[in-house]
């Protein structure tokens, strides 16, 4: 891997800087879990496309820049250095997107990305039920053959963003022959939120806030053009989707290195100038504690570099892909568990270093360390839940990138 970056990703990344320091809101928009939050991070959605960086790795036919994956990970950097808005489009962009590039048809793509690319039409994700999650070929819900289309029904649970939404894309049933295994006979199909039969119930997260939600339906119609891939094949479009979701392009290492630079300057602010008698919690408890979490902050930054390296040699390998979103097999389950740990240790080493006032939510009024810590903490507590579990992951990683023996199941 070259460290140097090229001339025209220097310009590259100087583009976006510019870009983001003239367009980011000054102040953080609301939660984009609230119905209020969703309406103004769409609009976001709007304004990075109007400047053609919602979809960056794209081809610009579809509202893209056709960059590259390391002009990519550039962006990302700098899209979390400036302190933008999340990407209330991510289950679209980051997967969906790259399955369309793989496994739809051209007249799928160009129905479907550019709307998507200008955050008109907001994605969700309906693969989980409620008896279905690591398990997820055990799923239950069913695609029945109709006229020009198929007919949904089922339930599907633990749908981020649902609530408000606009579409979803999941797997059904089809027929399933005797004997055959459970992952055989599923359909991979996209369907609308807001259409006869499908009922939308939100859940409450653990802050309250109602973006997830679980979904009804009933003999809901969607046509064939919304098959991704052969009917009865949608196992394998969705492997693809879930290499997308553990590698690179759900969680890119910028998250992270932002967090790790804040985590700095909260350590140098809390501790670092009072040392072991200061104003942070460490402080509190004398020299060693101190000196404990210095080194937990040393280490959740070495392990925000060492994510940004893996990932950039990832990205500059010349199979890596662009707009197919750089899955990369069984090693993006080390990916998975590698970043969704990183996140807790940041989290949890900034709250440490805040002491009792750390946890305190972030809307309220003396929320310490510029905000952001503890409404993060909790989201980092789910990473290593969603996108499949980690121990799920690292059964994967034992068995297919360690040749261990397999589990008994
Ligand atoms: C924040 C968040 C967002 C989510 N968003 C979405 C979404 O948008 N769309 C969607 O479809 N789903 C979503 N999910 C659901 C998520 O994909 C599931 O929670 C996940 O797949 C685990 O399934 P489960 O909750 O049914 O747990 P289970 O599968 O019941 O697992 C329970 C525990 O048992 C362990 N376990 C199970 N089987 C094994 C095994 N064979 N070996 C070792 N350990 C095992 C698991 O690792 C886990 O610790 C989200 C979840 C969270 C927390």
């Amino acid at each position: 891997m070259d460290l140097e970056l090229t001339e025209r990703q220097r310009a590259f990344r100087a583009g976006a800087r510019s870009w983001l320091a003239a367009h980011v809101p000054a102040a953080p928009l609301p939660s984009l879990e609230t119905a209020g939050g969703f309406t103004a991070h769409r609009a976001w959605e709007r304004t990075l496309a109007a400047g053609r960086w919602s979809a960056v790795t794209w081809p610009e036919e579809y509202g893209g820049r056709g960059a590259s994956l390391v002009e990519w990970l550039l962006f990302e950097e700098e899209y979390y250095a400036a302190g933008a808005p999340g990407r209330v489009s991510q289950n679209g962009i980051s997967l969906l997107a790259p399955t369309l590039f793989a496994h739809g048809t051209a007249a799928q793509r160009a129905r479907i990305l550019p709307p998507m690319a200008r955050g008109e039409v907001i994605w969700a994700q309906a693969w989980s039920e409620p008896e279905s999650g690591s398990d997820l070929a055990s799923l239950r819900s069913t695609a029945r053959r109709t006229a020009g289309g198929w007919l949904l029904s089922g339930q599907k649970t633990w749908s981020s963003r649902a609530a408000f939404a606009d579409r979803a894309f999941g797997l059904f049933r089809g027929h399933r022959e005797e004997g055959a295994p459970p992952h055989r006979g599923l359909t991979y199909l996209m369907f609308p939120l807001r259409a006869p039969g499908v009922t939308v119930r939100p859940i409450g997260r653990l802050d309250g806030k109602p973006a997830f939600a679980e979904l009804f339906l009933d003999e809901v119609f969607v046509p064939d053009e919304d098959v991704i891939g052969e009917p009865g094949q949608g196992w394998r479009v969705a492997m693809s989707t879930a290499g997308d979701e553990r590698g690179l392009t759900l969680r890119s290492p910028g998250r992270f290195t932002a967090s790790a630079r804040r985590l700095v300057a909260l350590w140098r602010e809390r501790a670092g100038n009072s040392g072991p008698g200061g104003a942070c919690g460490a402080g509190d408890r004398g020299a060693s504690a101190a000196d404990g979490l210095r080194d937990r902050v040393a280490d959740a930054v070495i392990g925000a570099r060492a994510y940004e390296l893996f990932a950039y040699a990832r990205a500059s390998r010349p199979e890596a892909g662009s707009a197919a979103g750089a899955a990369t097999g069984a090693e993006s389950s080390l990916n998975k568990v590698f970043w969704s740990e990183l996140d807790i240790a940041l989290h949890e080493t900034a709250l440490d270093l805040l002491g009792p006032v750390g946890e305190l939510a972030d809307d309220a009024t003396d929320a310490a360390g510029g905000g952001g810590w503890a409404d993060g903490y909790t989201f980092a507590l789910a990473g290593p839940i969603y996108a499949g579990t980690n121990e799920i992951q690292r059964d994967l990683i034992a068995e297919r990138l360690l040749g261990l023996p397999r589990e008994r199941r």
